[in-house]
């Protein structure tokens, strides 16, 4: 049996037979995590009120190598993020990246990896228990939890022959993204795909930016009109192709937070076509 100490974030969690839950935590130093909380709904001396989606904790535990559940012996709340809990756009963000977060993080990670998809997971908490959200956000933290699952989308040269666009390629010129590809497509790459998604090259600038910058700057960059349509497009589509399903929380945060979305049948990857000819960096 191997100690369990360490940071998690709640993702899930499910009462079990009489008096169990069964938690599942996105964890600081391996990446997510499934716990038996022995008794967790009668210990309140154990588990003091801490078993709640989106809490940051302190967790004790114990884990086999090869079981597929470890134990949770003990949680200390370091945050509950009351903020997200109070604001319904916020509520409905965080459920979306979390639920995302449990679908798609890994189990067994280590070092870096771990400890960036963990810190994705709190500062996007930490960002919205202040932030007032609005599409450009939600596009923005969706993105940020892509890159933090090792899915980067590659906005900056084409994914297919490595060719960077001219630096001084205009921002209105458009670009196709290829969703499975997961980035952009060069003119001669281009030629034989289907379904890319024209974006303007100013648009994936402010992407990039957005992949980039500390998450307290996300609040700062607004996107409008046909750009945010477009960067909208582009993250549904991409999220769809690695989801391969609509989240849960996919409609109340659609409800609470509008979108420009795609027009129906657009969730196949390869589901449309441009017009015509994008002209392509
Ligand atoms: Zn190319």
């Amino acid at each position: 049996m191997a100690v369990v100490q360490c940071e998690a974030i709640l993702l899930r969690s499910v009462d079990f037979g009489e008096s169990d839950r069964v938690v599942h935590l996105l964890t600081s130093d391996s990446g997510r995590l499934t716990a038996m909380a022995k008794g967790a709904r009668r210990s309140h001396r154990r588990f003091p009120g801490t078993l709640d989606v989106f809490n940051h904790l302190a967790i004790e535990g114990r884990s086999t190598p090869r079981a597929t559940m470890a134990f949770l012996e003990r949680a200390r709340l370091l945050d509950p993020f009351l903020g997200v809990r109070s604001h319904p756009a916020r509520y409905a963000l965080a459920s979306f990246l979390v639920e995302m977060l449990d679908r798609l993080s890994p189990e067994g990670i280590e070092g870096p990896e771990a400890e960036r998809l963990f810190s994705y997971a709190a500062e996007s908490l930490v960002l919205l228990e202040q932030a007032r959200p609005g599409p450009t956000l939600r596009l923005l933290l969706e993105l940020r939890g892509f890159d933090a699952l090792g899915q980067r989308p590659e906005l900056g040269r084409c994914v297919r022959c490595g060719r960077v666009p001219a630096a001084d390629i205009a921002p209105d010129h458009r670009v196709g993204f290829h969703v499975a590809d997961g980035g952009i497509v060069c003119s001669v790459c281009a030629a034989p795909l289907e379904g890319l998604i024209p974006i303007e090259w100013g648009t994936l600038r402010i992407l990039e930016k957005g992949l980039e910058i500390a998450s307290a700057g996300l609040v700062d960059i607004e996107l409008g009109g046909r750009a945010l349509e477009a960067a909208a497009r582009l993250v549904f589509r991409f999220q769809r192709y690695h989801v391969g399903l609509e989240l849960r929380s996919e409609r109340f945060l659609d409800e609470v937070l509008p979108f420009p979305r795609p027009d129906p049948g657009e969730g196949e990857p390869a589901g449309n076509h441009l017009g015509g000819p994008p002209g392509l960096a």
